[in-house]
C-alpha cells in the first residue's frame, strides 16, 4: 500500500486517516494480524506522521524451546522534510510512503531481544530435570 502526501503537503490543516490491516507475508516474518491506525497531517506547513502499529509475533521462546506468541505494538511519530524522514523504519520514496515496508520494518525492530512464552518462563530446569555440564568428562 502506497499512500501519496503530496496532496498533504500542499494544504496547510489538512490530513489523511490511516486505518488498515495489514498482510505483511515476508516483509515481516512472523507476523498476523498486523494493524495500523493513525494519520498524515499538515500544521501550518509542517507534515507530521503518528502511526499505532499492533500485530502478533508468533516465535519461540529462548528459554524453554515453546512455542511463543507475542502481542507487539508500536508508534511511529515523526516529520517530514522535503527528502522524507529521519526515522529509518520509514520507507518514502517520490513523495509516498510504502505502507507495507514502513509497518513491516517497525515491527521487526519492537521484537525483543529476548522472546520468552510467559515472563514467569522457567526455562528446561523447570520441566523436572536439569542440564548438568560435567568438568571431569574428557
Ligand atoms: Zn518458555
Amino acid at each position: 500500500m502506497l499512500i501519496d502526501i503530496s496532496s498533504v503537503r500542499k494544504s496547510d490543516g489538512s490530513s489523511l486517516r490511516i486505518d488498515s490491516a495489514f498482510e505483511l507475508g515476508e516483509l515481516a516474518p512472523g507476523f498476523t494480524d498486523v494493524r495500523a491506525e493513525g494519520e498524515v497531517r499538515n500544521t501550518s506547513g509542517i507534515v507530521s506522521m503518528k502511526l499505532r502499529i499492533s500485530g502478533v509475533y508468533s516465535s519461540v521462546c529462548d528459554r524453554c524451546g515453546n512455542d511463543a506468541v507475542l502481542s507487539i505494538e508500536t508508534e511511529i511519530d515523526t516529520v517530514f522534510d522535503a527528502d522524507g524522514t529521519k526515522d529509518d523504519s520509514v520507507s518514502f520514496t517520490d513523495g509516498r510512503i510504502d505502507l507495507d515496508k514502513t509497518v513491516g520494518d517497525a515491527l521487526i525492530l519492537a521484537v525483543p531481544m529476548q522472546i520468552l512464552c510467559s515472563e514467569d518462563c522457567e526455562g528446561i530446569s523447570g520441566e523436572g530435570y536439569e542440564i548438568i555440564f560435567d568438568e571431569d568428562e574428557n
